[in-house]
């Protein structure tokens, strides 16, 4: 059941976070909805513009209704991920997905809220729900690069200040995670207390948390062992989820454990079988792995159950 953002994440609020599941090809696709059927979970299948036109905005669309098809079970909204206003209107406009996210958070503030404002009003009038950022996540992902230096936690009277003048119906927030595989030099830090001002300041808005793959060291040890590059990858302790989304967070992004998990499935395969030029042998391995790794982030994320709410 194809349903909105809103719907979802306002019975998310302040119980469990959602996932919101960047995907870009069929094995994903496929993964993602075994298991967050398996699971019984609400999602988000995120889309970005590099994930929408890696192949073609019209062949995802027609991928989506299969599953609808084949997974009827699954209770689920589309959402279009850090887009600029351009992409944001097209999204708007192709009538197929039920929110975006209108990422200005490089812009200064008063140009963010411009911006903001203007996303908000063409995406109202069609029903369709906003979500912006407010401070700067760091790290790198698709088309977004933004130093360390110049991440930047979110302020909370700037977020309520935010809210209130751009009328935008989810926030995400920066409270020190990052994009990609490469997060923190020392143990995971999340600022919970500057988590909880936000949310006492905007108590109505959900709040989003974006770069908050988990990264296990099991998967960067398997991937580095066959060739891989990727000493020093951590992320975000799954266990943190919970508490997060108890202060407000309601949407959960996933994207590099996506993709770490691809890599290492392909990179073993191949290692093992040199003699292979079948790429469905691990294709359809990846796609078991990845269902069995959403399943258990929507117990973490506390998702896990709660479609039946919607039955
Ligand atoms: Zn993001």
């Amino acid at each position: 059941m194809i349903t909105d953002t809103q719907t979802l994440l306002k019975n998310a609020h302040r119980k469990y976070a959602l996932g919101s599941y960047n995907i870009a090809n069929l094995e994903q696709f496929m993964g993602l909805f075994k298991g967050c059927t398996e699971s019984q979970a609400p999602f988000l299948l995120a889309l970005t513009d590099l994930a929408l036109y890696y192949s073609h905005p019209k062949l995802l669309e027609s991928m989506i209704r299969g599953m609808e098809e084949i997974f009827p079970d699954a209770v689920f909204a589309v959402h279009h991920d850090h887009g600029n206003e351009e992409s944001c209107k097209r999204c708007i406009q192709s009538g197929f997905f039920s929110s975006v996210m209108i990422d200005a958070s490089k812009e200064d503030f008063e140009t963010n809220i411009a911006i903001t404002q203007r996303v908000v009003r063409a995406a109202h009038e069609k029903g369709i729900s906003v979500e912006a950022e407010l401070g700067q996540v760091g790290g790198n992902e698709d088309t977004i690069e933004v130093k360390e230096s110049e991440a930047k936690l979110t302020d909370p009277d700037k977020a309520a200040e935010f809210v209130e003048r751009t009328g935008v119906d989810f926030l995400a927030c920066a409270i020190g995670t990052s994009h990609g595989a490469f997060k923190f030099s020392g143990p995971t830090n999340l600022h919970f207390d500057l988590l909880s001002s936000i949310q006492e300041k905007i108590p109505n808005t959900p709040l989003v948390l974006h770069g908050a793959s988990s990264i296990p060291a099991d998967e960067v040890q398997r991937i580095t062992a066959t060739g891989g590059k990727l000493q020093g990858a951590r992320g975000v302790d799954p266990s943190l989820f919970i508490p997060a989304a108890s202060r407000g967070i309601a949407k959960i992004n996933i994207a590099t454990d996506s993709r770490l998990i691809w890599t290492r499935v392909h990179r073993e395969y191949f290692q093992e079988h040199p003699e292979s030029v079948d790429f469905r042998v691990p294709g359809a391995n990846f796609t078991q792995e990845y269902a069995r790794f959403v399943a258990e982030k929507n117990h973490h994320l506390g998702s896990a159950g709660m479609a039946k709410a919607f039955s």
